[in-house]
């Protein structure tokens, strides 16, 4: 079974994310459990978790079709103490309002080194993040995104994400999210049948297919290893709609949350509509 959808908002209440997710046809969300551009919320309240929890099941929709993000501000491979600190405090309390929600995994970008410390230093440092935040909760995976490596961002090749998860200890809670734009822009080609083969084959050979616990589907504005991040709608930039089509059509990505990032949310709906034809194709 293929869980489509997209990000979406959930301003006016996190359970309005139900609401949204329905309203476009999708079986499948993501959103943010707090303002992501900023640092702490108020603690959820009973009444959010209990209105959240019936929302879902209303819907039918169980944690395996939901992909939460976490903030922005977060990057768990800080060079500096203080930032690493905040940083991981800010994580735990994510995995914590995932796991309060009843949910069951939590996405988020690797971190960056800011150019400060080596790549394999920050990658030391997420990986130990990561552990320290999966010791302190239960029943979260924690979902490593690949990134298109702009800036010091890490990420944007899967041995990264294969050098993280060989140091976090309980490898059951860790798992990557591949966002189709980033892998392009990372210098993955994905623009036919035989890119995308080759590229998820690279994919399980570096990493392991079995680690993936979601997708981001994102055409991508700018060429092939461009290492910059600009999401277009679906099949309008340069990666193109066979490779949405391979996705759609191969079971390795059944079960898992499909989520559009795409820019255009008037067209959400047509995007998923068009995503469930190539399933069924
Ligand atoms: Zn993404
Ligand atoms: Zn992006």
């Amino acid at each position: 079974m293929k869980y489509f959808g997209a990000h979406v908002s959930a301003s006016g209440g996190i359970e309005n994310a139900v609401r949204n997710a329905q309203l476009i046809g999708a079986n499948a969300f993501a959103l943010f459990t707090k303002n992501q551009r900023q640092w702490s919320a108020p603690a959820l309240t009973p009444e959010q978790i209990e209105t959240f929890r019936r929302a879902m099941s209303e819907a039918g929709f169980t944690a395996q079709q939901v992909l939460p993000h976490d903030s922005y501000l977060i990057n768990l491979g800080h060079p500096d103490k203080e930032g690493l600190d905040k940083s991981r405090d800010a994580f735990f309390e994510e995995m914590e309002r995932c796991e309060l929600l009843g949910l069951d995994r939590l996405n988020f970008h690797p971190g960056s080194h800011l150019k400060r410390i080596s790549e394999e230093g920050s990658l030391q440092l997420i990986a130990e993040s990561i552990n320290m935040a999966l010791e302190r909760t239960k029943g979260i995976t924690a979902v490593i995104e690949n990134t298109a490596g702009q800036g010091s961002n890490l990420g944007y090749r899967f041995e990264h994400l294969a050098y993280i998860i060989e140091r976090v200890e309980d490898k059951s809670r860790v798992g990557i999210c591949i966002d189709t734009c980033h892998a392009f822009a990372a210098g993955y080609d994905l623009r036919n049948r035989e890119a995308c083969e080759r590229t998820f084959e690279e994919l399980d050979r570096v990493v392991g297919i079995g680690y993936l616990r979601g997708m981001h589907l994102n055409d991508a504005m700018r060429p092939l290893g461009s290492r910059i991040d600009r999401h277009t709608p679906l099949g309008e930039g340069e990666i193109g709609w066979e490779c949405f089509k391979y996705i759609a059509s191969d079971a390795r990505f059944d079960n898992i949350p499909l989520i559009l990032e795409t820019p255009n949310e008037a067209i959400w709906a047509e995007e998923v509509a068009k995503l469930r034809n190539f399933e069924r194709a």
